[in-house]
């Protein structure tokens, strides 16, 4: 077994690079915003893989790539190239996790661009600070691919280029099903995900999920102003 601290090891965790199973190698996440790479980025991902680990790329559920069966003396060279090379890593803290889209873009179903939001949504949000870990989808259309009521936060396409919106849903140990609060015009989400980031900020504590404080918060007056305020960017029609 290798003979790092157990402070070490949350540091790399922290950045990206989480202990195996094997307790010798290191698995490195590389951050795919929208689930998308280009031909150049995929090389460059393949080229590292090659150099530092064991050759294998494995696409997480979440969409993003990771990179197995890293010793710990390539770890900090690894990191090095990865910056000098432009590949992100990450996406491993509490904050906002890596956000994940359907292929609604191109989807015969897709009612809007999904790829396009979760890319904005990506440059403005992922990795924002916050109590615990919060995980933002977007979904095409009511076939619900990327499983909306599973996040805390999410966006389904809706016609008129409108988005439906749910909020507290977690999936794992244990699960909790988001709920539908208002339509929105799709140009409303970051807003949105603003108002949603600041209420988790401000009443959050640590290791407590969004849907377990909204949970917690129900009868309050501060969820009921933040519902109210929510419904504000509701769709006129
Ligand atoms: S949710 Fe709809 S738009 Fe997205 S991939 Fe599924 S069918 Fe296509």
């Amino acid at each position: 077994m290798l003979d790092v601290s157990a402070e070490r090891l949350a540091e790399l965790k922290s950045k990206g690079f989480l202990f195996m199973k094997d307790k010798e190698h290191f698995v490195v996440r590389i951050i795919l915003p929208a689930g998308m790479a280009t031909s150049d980025e995929l090389k460059k991902i393949a080229y590292v893989a090659d150099k530092y680990a064991e050759g294998k790329v494995v696409v997480t559920v979440r969409l993003n790539a990771e990179i197995p069966g890293i010793k710990y003396e390539n770890v900090e060279p690894m990191m090095k190239e990865m910056e000098e090379l432009g590949l992100v890593y990450g996406g491993t803290n509490v904050g906002v996790r890596p956000l994940v889209c359907c292929k609604g873009t191109v989807c015969k179903f897709g009612l809007i661009d999904t790829q396009k939001l979760c890319k904005e949504l990506h440059d403005e949000f992922f990795e924002a600070p916050l109590p615990h870990k919060f995980k933002i989808n977007i979904t095409g259309c009511p076939n619900n691919c990327a499983k909306v009521q599973l996040n805390d936060l999410a966006f389904m396409g809706s016609p008129k280029n409108t988005l439906r919106v749910f909020i507290g849903g977690r999936f794992g140990r244990q699960s909790i099903i988001g709920e539908e609060i208002c339509k929105i015009p799709y140009e409303s989400a970051k807003d949105v995900t603003n108002v949603c980031l600041d209420f988790f900020k401000a009443h959050g504590k640590a290791k407590q999920r969004f849907g377990d404080l909204l949970n917690e918060m129900k009868d309050t007056t501060e969820y009921k102003e933040f519902i109210e305020k929510l419904k504000g960017f509701t769709v006129q029609q």
